[in-house]
């Protein structure tokens, strides 16, 4: 059972690598990518933690990208996790996190919200990995907002206080980056983008185009229409399909490991791969 995705206290996970590694295969996942937010910190003890269990660890990392007006995510998948350019590149992204944090600060100050670097940086698990997740804990245990789905909703999405505009990476410097690294590059939760169909189009003729590999096809939040829609453009693009919970731990997540659907029957997944052997 492959789980391709999934979150640990280097990035915003709950659960340390090795916690997170001993739950995935308690549930039955014999193959698992640990891929943190544009961290690759957590793979070694990870896959000390699965040697252990005797499950198989995926080296993987999941990259931010600024698209059109869009942020996307691109998982990176067998990934040589010391390789230079990689390294370089994610060290880039985050950098730009704590600086994005800072104006993320000031704007819920404004907001009549003061304290939420600090705030933010005490629930943060690895120095320099802040996250919009990391805010919404604190403004959850402020009271500011009853739980993870509401403080999305009424601070730190898009035309809300919490929200500022940022550059991440292009889509073209995280597919060479992830294929320096000798990885498969995946296009992360297609179905979560607001974007029409034309316009996820356009984005997946671009990821072709720049080398992407494969899209996530069945992950936590994709309706049985999602897998339907992205099974057919797997087809049309001939992406590879790729799974996983995108889990960040027990009480946040929509779905534990285990939980998943299979892929559709015929369409080949990512897996197929020889860097996946
Ligand atoms: P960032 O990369 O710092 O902008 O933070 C994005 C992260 O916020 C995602 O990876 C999710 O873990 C989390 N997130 C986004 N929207 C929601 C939501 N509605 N409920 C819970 N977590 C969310
Ligand atoms: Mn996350
Ligand atoms: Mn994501
Ligand atoms: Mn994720």
């Amino acid at each position: 059972m492959y789980d391709l995705h999934c979150h640990s206290t280097h990035s915003d996970g709950l659960l340390s690598p090795t916690d997170l590694v001993e739950r995935a295969a308690g549930r039955g996942v014999t193959a698992l990518a640990l891929t943190d937010h544009d961290a690759v910190s957590g793979l070694a003890e990870a896959g000390d933690a699965a040697r252990r269990a005797g499950i198989r660890l995926i080296p993987g990392t999941e990259l931010s990208v600024s698209w059109s007006d869009h942020t996307l995510h691109v998982v990176g998948l067998a990934i040589d996790a010391v390789h230079p350019t990689l390294i370089d590149g994610l060290a880039t992204i985050r950098t730009g996190r704590i600086e994005r944090a800072h104006r993320m600060a000031e704007s819920l100050a404004r907001a009549g919200i003061p304290g939420a670097f600090d705030g933010a940086m005490r629930h943060v698990t690895n120095a320099d990995l802040v996250s919009r997740t990391h805010f919404a804990r604190y403004l959850v245990e402020t009271g500011a907002a009853r739980d993870m789905g509401e403080v999305f909703k009424r601070y730190l999405n898009p035309g809300k206080p919490g929200y500022v505009r940022h550059r991440w990476a292009s889509l073209a410097d995280a597919i060479g980056w992830i294929h320096s690294a000798g990885g498969i590059a995946v296009l992360a939760h297609p179905g979560r983008y607001r974007v029409g169909t034309s316009q996820m189009r356009a984005l997946l003729e671009e990821f072709k185009t720049g080398g992407g590999d494969a899209i996530e096809v069945v992950t936590s939040n994709h309706t049985h229409a999602q897998v339907a829609e992205f099974t057919a453009l797997a087809r049309h693009f001939g992406f590879l399909a790729s799974t996983g919970t995108d889990f960040h731990g027990p009480g946040e997540s929509w779905m534990d490991f285990g939980q998943l659907p299979a892929l559709p029957i015929g369409l080949p997944p990512v897996w197929t791969r020889r860097e996946l052997h």
